[in-house]
């Protein structure tokens, strides 16, 4: 029993398997690239990406 290939529902071909065709894997290799594929980020240890920007040194803007 063959898996149907997964991006069109055709059943695959040994030569490409799980997939139709090249063509097909090159699809799925895609949405991998461009993020289709959602990981859930369990615990980041970057949690602090909104840091602001540190304030100005006082009297660092005067000019005179
Ligand atoms: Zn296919």
């Amino acid at each position: 029993m063959q898996k149907p290939c997964p991006i069109c529902g055709k059943p695959a071909v040994s030569a490409s398997r799980p997939f139709c065709s090249e063509r097909c894997r090159d699809i799925d290799l895609n949405r991998w690239l461009s993020g289709s594929y959602a990981i859930p980020a369990a615990d980041t240890e970057a949690d602090d990406d909104e840091e602001p920007l540190p304030p100005p040194a006082p009297g660092a803007s005067r000019s005179s």
